[in-house]
């Protein structure tokens, strides 16, 4: 990209940020990309730390693993591979890391257990896999994309998914795999303040859910041959029911991919996000209003919003556009061009 390209993206930003809607904070980069040209874009999830309580270790650790899952689906990419071996990898990553709130660093519900959801998607075929409540298996991810092909389903959960993950020879872990303090403590603090699941959800915005109650990972790309892909992984909503389901399995709630609009994925309060259909939704204003990437998921968001909700999302167009959008204080993000050039993020610049 030219330093007048450049330059012309963050004056654009600025008057973004000053004038664009209060309830949505942006971090929309465009750019018309080569044909060949391939991009893949993650997030961490919005339930970022308060600025005060980030410290510089702590802030590098987060921007070393969006780093680290940009790396691995970036080798993908940069090697020929295929959009959605890309998504795959930037998401193990995430999962493997105690930081975000998927495979190792997930969520409790509120009986102490790990329940993890996940969902993946191929926008050449529209083909999904997803899992829902499933314990034990190490990266969910891998499992959705299993069930995607090499089942004739698009969804399991349970037990099920487990048994079928161990008969694929997915990696199966013990439950303390995914004990780690930090997530123990604050579900403690939640069950005595007694925010947990009983918040209806016009009652529990993402704003006063506190920053470890919701989380997700995510990857969108775009591949060298145009092909779309995305990946959503979550241990879900801290203290939630046991057999709860979030938005982030649901294909066109937290995942979707379709090779002649978008692929995206959001993280956020699943019981808003569910019933917005939010990243369908956004496939549609595209398809069938002409949106483009950044005024569908714009719109979609301010649905989720409209309603009290808090919503993140990533998304990439069949143009290789980036569009990384929150409403909350922030969302760990990062996304990674053909140019080799990593871009992370966690608050507004
Ligand atoms: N969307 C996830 C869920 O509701 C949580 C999150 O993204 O924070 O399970």
């Amino acid at each position: 990209m030219g330093i007048l390209q450049r330059s012309l993206g963050v004056i654009a930003l600025a008057v973004l940020f000053v004038y664009g809607s209060p309830a949505l904070a942006s971090d929309d980069r465009a750019r018309q990309p080569l044909a060949d040209d391939f991009v893949i874009a993650i997030h961490g999830g919005g339930g970022v730390r308060k600025r005060d309580k980030m410290t510089k270790e702590l802030e590098a650790a987060y921007r070393a693993a969006l780093r680290q899952s940009l790396q691995a689906g970036y080798d993908i990419l940069v090697a020929g591979g295929d959009s959605i071996a890309a998504v795959e990898a930037a998401v193990i990553v995430l999962e493997d890391s105690p930081l975000f709130n998927a495979g190792k660093g997930s969520s409790f519900n509120r009986e102490g257990i790990h329940e993890l959801d996940a969902s993946i998607m191929d926008g050449r075929t529209a083909n999904a896999g997803a899992v829902g409540v499933v314990q034990g298996v190490k990266n969910p991810i891998t499992l959705a994309r299993k069930i995607m092909e090499d089942t004739p389903h698009v969804m399991m959960a349970g037990e099920g998914a487990r048994q079928f993950a161990r008969s694929a020879g997915l990696e199966l872990v013990a439950p303390h795999y995914f004990w780690t303090e930090r997530k123990w403590k604050s579900l403690q603090r939640r069950l005595q303040q007694g925010t947990e699941y009983g918040r209806k959800p016009r009652q529990a915005s993402i704003r006063d859910s506190g920053s470890s109650a919701w989380g997700t990972v995510g990857a969108v790309a775009r591949d060298r041959y145009g092909n779309l892909a995305a990946a959503t992984s979550t241990g879900g909503r801290e203290g939630k029911l046991p057999g709860r389901i979030g938005d982030s399995p649901i294909i066109g709630a937290g995942t979707y991919a379709h090779n002649d609009t978008l692929a995206a994925s959001s993280t956020g309060l699943g019981e808003y996000v569910i019933r917005v259909v939010s990243t369908k939704l956004m496939s549609d204003l595209m398809a069938f209003k002409g949106y483009s990437a950044q005024q569908a998921v714009k719109a979609s968001m301010q649905r989720v919003v409209d309603m009290g909700g808090g919503v993140g999302v990533i998304a990439v167009d069949k143009g290789g556009e980036v569009v990384m959008r929150y409403s909350g204080r922030g969302m760990y993000r990062g996304f990674v061009r053909e140019d080799g050039e990593f871009v992370t993020g966690i608050y507004e610049n």
